[in-house]
């Protein structure tokens, strides 16, 4: 367990935020938790979980202690005739990992190739992309309570995921670590999902067969083309939610915008494409002062250097509020803001 006082955030997020911790401490091992929960320093200090920093905005500087997941390993905990169990560290790289899986040949992961951040976070929000969500591949996980010190493996059920959340937004927000994910992974008869136009497309283009390897690959190269890299642009990928609304709302905008995509969803609503909504109300490409929506995919709030939180979440909100005036359509931040 390492200390800093008054650390710079600026490398440990995606935006390159530069604000400051009060205290950050760097968990590397999965023990340095339980020592933590016990540390003056310590929970219940206030304590802000980092992990990747891909979907956080820091709105102002940190008070209290910001504690950095940095355990890692992976490691087979069952197998059967057809699966595979594979327990992941929090702080093990999310892609790293997705390859991982793909260079052995275990399917579920493949879709969500290239997405940022560590595995620990995954479960928060559900990672998803091109028709797959980390729930899908989910089996349980390990998740220490900052009241007891305890370990709890929690399953499927408990985790309670949903589009872009889980219980972690909800009942267990702020009540511990998620430490390890297990996944459950096909070895044979692996369901591949290419529902995805894109995906179509691109394994089209490249004359390829689907399967777990070449479906990674063509996930790599559309996410390439089609995202920035926040390394070159600072950015959390999708700022918003795609907002899920009653089927009469829908219509009722349909019929003022015939192009309006809409994805109908199991429980009856319609899902519709906030990045649509976004460029309909003219703020794709537009930049204001060092921030702006990119220009090739609205959903994305970018940095183009040296913007701070507050002058990024005034501009998210002065678009939330644009596209409330147009389409009566509440955007819901993806993102976490942090301060
Ligand atoms: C270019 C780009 C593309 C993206 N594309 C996608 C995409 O396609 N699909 C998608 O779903 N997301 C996407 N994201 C968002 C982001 O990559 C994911 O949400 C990712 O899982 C965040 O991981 P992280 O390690 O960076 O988490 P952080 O941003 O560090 O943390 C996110 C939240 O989880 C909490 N948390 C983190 N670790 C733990 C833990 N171990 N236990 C308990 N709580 C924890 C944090 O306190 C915070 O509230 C994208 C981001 C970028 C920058």
């Amino acid at each position: 367990m390492t200390w800093e006082d008054h650390a710079s955030l600026a490398p440990y997020n995606t935006f390159g935020i530069d604000a400051r911790a009060e205290r950050l401490v760097h968990l590397e091992t999965e023990a340095c938790v339980a020592d933590y929960r016990v540390h003056p320093h310590g929970y219940p200090h206030q304590t802000v979980l980092l992990s990747g920093g891909s979907n956080m905005l820091l709105c102002a500087d940190v008070p209290g202690t910001t504690a950095r997941i940095a355990w890692k390993g992976r490691e087979v905990i069952g197998e059967t005739e057809d699966h595979v169990l594979l327990q992941v560290a929090a702080g093990e790289n999310w892609h790293d990992t997705v390859l991982y899986t793909v260079q052995r040949g275990w399917g579920g992961l493949q879709n969500l190739s290239l997405i940022p951040g560590l595995v620990g976070a995954a479960p928060v929000q559900n990672i998803g992309a091109y028709g797959v969500e980390l729930a899908d591949s989910f089996d349980s996980l390990r998740f220490f309570s900052w009241d007891t010190g305890e370990i709890r493996t929690l399953s499927h059920a408990d985790c309670a995921f949903g589009y872009r959340d889980s219980v972690f937004k909800g009942a267990l927000k702020g009540k511990g670590v998620i430490l390890s994910v297990t996944f459950k992974l096909s070895t044979q008869h692996h369901a591949l999902k290419t529902s995805y136009g894109a995906i179509q497309d691109e394994l089209a283009a490249r004359g390829q067969e689907a399967s777990i390897q070449t479906i990674s690959e063509a996930v790599i190269a559309i996410r390439q083309n089609k995202l920035p890299d926040p390394k070159v642009l600072g950015n959390s990928g999708s700022f918003f939610k795609n907002p899920a609304l009653p089927a009469e709302q829908v219509a009722g905008m349909a019929a003022r915008h015939p192009q309006l995509p809409q994805y109908p969803q199991p429980d009856g609503t319609i899902k519709v494409a906030a990045g649509w909504l976004i460029e309909q109300a003219g703020w794709k490409g537009k930049r204001v002062g060092q921030v702006g929506m990119h220009a090739q995919q609205a959903l994305v709030l970018v940095n183009y250097g040296g913007a701070n939180g507050p002058e990024l979440w005034a501009h998210a909100q002065r678009v939330q509020a644009s596209v409330f005036e147009q389409f009566g359509v509440h955007l819901e931040p993806e993102v976490n803001l942090i301060g």
